[in-house]
């Protein structure tokens, strides 16, 4: 949930005109799933039932800009297939990463 005010707010009071822009471009980072999701590993890891679903909701088809996998990438940093959303290292994802790889 995204708490919008109408825009009308900003021409009686110009100093919520700046953090009302910000919502509204939140806004349109959110009707867009992320551009990496069909090659990132943390749908691989969904669809084979290895990833909670709410990463994928929270992230992949939410707010994929505060996700920490979307900004390496971006950056062009290395990061492991098994690193999450909000940048934890998970060795779990790891192993099984492992397992099917070898
Ligand atoms: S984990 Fe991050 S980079 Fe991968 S698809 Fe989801 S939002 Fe995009």
């Amino acid at each position: 949930m995204l708490p919008l005010q109408h825009p009308t707010v900003a021409l009686y009071n110009n100093s919520l005109k700046k953090g009302m822009i910000k919502n509204y471009s939140k806004m349109k980072v959110l009707l867009e799933d992320c551009k990496w999701y069909h090659v990132c590993p943390m749908k691989k890891f969904y669809e084979e039932g290895k990833l909670n679903k709410r990463w994928v909701e929270l992230y992949c088809k939410g707010d994929w800009e505060s996700c920490i996998r979307y900004q390496t990438e971006d950056r062009g940093e290395p990061h492991p297939d098994w690193m999450l959303p909000d940048g934890y290292i998970d060795e779990r994802l790891h192993r099984l990463y492992n397992q099917v790889t070898r």
